[in-house]
């Protein structure tokens, strides 16, 4: 039996290449940007014999974030608003200039660990309206509907949300429904922790792929791949959960009501994917005077991304950071051009960062 993780990724490196022998060529997504920095950073793909390749989906949420938010967040700091953001968030290039840029020209731009950190900054600057910039999946949109519902009952009149909150299976349901190359998803743990495992089941019976709920660590990731490969050769797609020392079949109940009672779901648009029907979440009216969008009217023009940046094929899974001409160049987490490379769970800084 192996005896550490590295015996164990060995282990399931060998098995994995019992199981694949003979078999086509099989094509798993992951749609996590944590998943995306482990496979880099293990070196995971290199383990894998040559009929398994691993492509990167639309799972950093940075990433799929469109360059016109920052635009708004930038025109609504210049109306002498404090944003508060993720550090993340900083860099990503706008149409015009970035968060950072605009903290330069004199926009009071603060980087908060919570969004309840931007709810004590709006209690200490009680004369000034402070901006949450909202953006994740189902794991940090709870975490935004509990700031909004703690503004409400303190009755903060100066705390606001831009919420360019996505969730993930309307997202992949555009993507793959229409599939013809992919075999199998890796599905995201930590979006899992909160939403249950039940929530990706339409990976299997909707879109016809294998599917397995996959934990962090490299040899969690192998032994999800290896699950997959069990499901192709058996000729069998279901749901499994590797990552089940963490997530339940329900998730958090709680975190997923209190984030259906502040947000419903809308149409949105995702960078790279365009628009998605019910991909997006805004602010119930019930909760609107803690929306941005009703306090502010923004207009931040048209939003020109860079015609050779291949973000958008790269989160579709059609193309590779190599595959870009600007990339190491042109293009670096120095220098970033497009958002796969501003965030650390962005592909192209994955590659960047161990792939070359
Ligand atoms: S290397 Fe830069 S320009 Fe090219 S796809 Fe990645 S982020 Fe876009």
């Amino acid at each position: 039996m192996p005896k550490n993780d590295v015996e164990l990724v060995k282990y399931l490196q060998k098995a994995i290449a019992e199981e694949a022998k003979g078999l086509p060529k099989m094509v798993f997504m992951e749609v996590c940007g944590t998943h995306t920095m482990a496979i880099y950073k293990n070196a995971l793909q290199q383990l894998l014999p040559n009929n398994i390749k691993l492509i990167s989906g639309p799972g950093c949420p940075v990433c799929v974030t469109p360059m016109n938010y920052i635009d708004e967040l930038v025109a609504i700091g210049k109306t002498g608003a404090i944003i508060t953001t993720f550090g993340d968030m900083l860099r990503v290039p706008g149409s015009r200039i970035s968060l950072q840029q605009a903290a330069a020209q004199g926009v009071d731009v603060r980087i908060v660990y919570s969004p309840l950190e931007a709810l004590e900054i709006a209690e200490v600057y009680a004369d000034k309206a402070v901006v949450f910039a909202g953006i994740g999946f189902e794991t940090t949109a709870p975490l935004v509907a509990v700031a909004i519902v703690k503004a409400k009952q303190k009755a903060l009149k100066n705390f606001f949300v831009l919420t360019a909150h996505k969730t993930m299976p309307s997202a992949l349901t555009t993507l793959l429904r229409d599939n013809k190359t992919i075999n199998g998803l890796l599905c995201p743990g930590h979006v899992a922790v909160v939403t249950g495992s039940d929530y990706f089941h339409f990976v299997s019976k909707e879109l016809g792929l294998a599917a397995v709920i996959a934990g962090f660590e490299a040899h969690d990731i192998m032994q999800s791949i290896l699950m997959l490969v069990k499901q192709c050769k058996a000729g069998i797609t279901k749901l499994e959960n590797q990552y089940s020392r963490m997530v339940t079949a329900e998730g958090n109940t709680k975190a997923m009501s209190l984030m259906n009672e502040v947000f419903e779901p809308s149409d949105g648009l995702w960078r790279g994917l365009g628009n998605i029907k019910n991909g997006s979440l805004v602010i119930r009216a019930k909760f609107k005077a803690y929306d941005a969008k009703e306090k502010f009217t923004v207009f931040t023009g048209s939003v020109q991304e860079d015609e050779n940046c291949l973000c958008g094929q790269i989160l579709k899974g059609l193309a590779r950071p190599a595959d870009c001409k600007l990339f190491g160049d042109m293009c670096t987490p120095e220098h970033p051009i497009g958002a796969c490379m501003v965030s650390s769970e962005g592909s192209c800084a994955a590659h960047y960062r161990y792939g070359r």
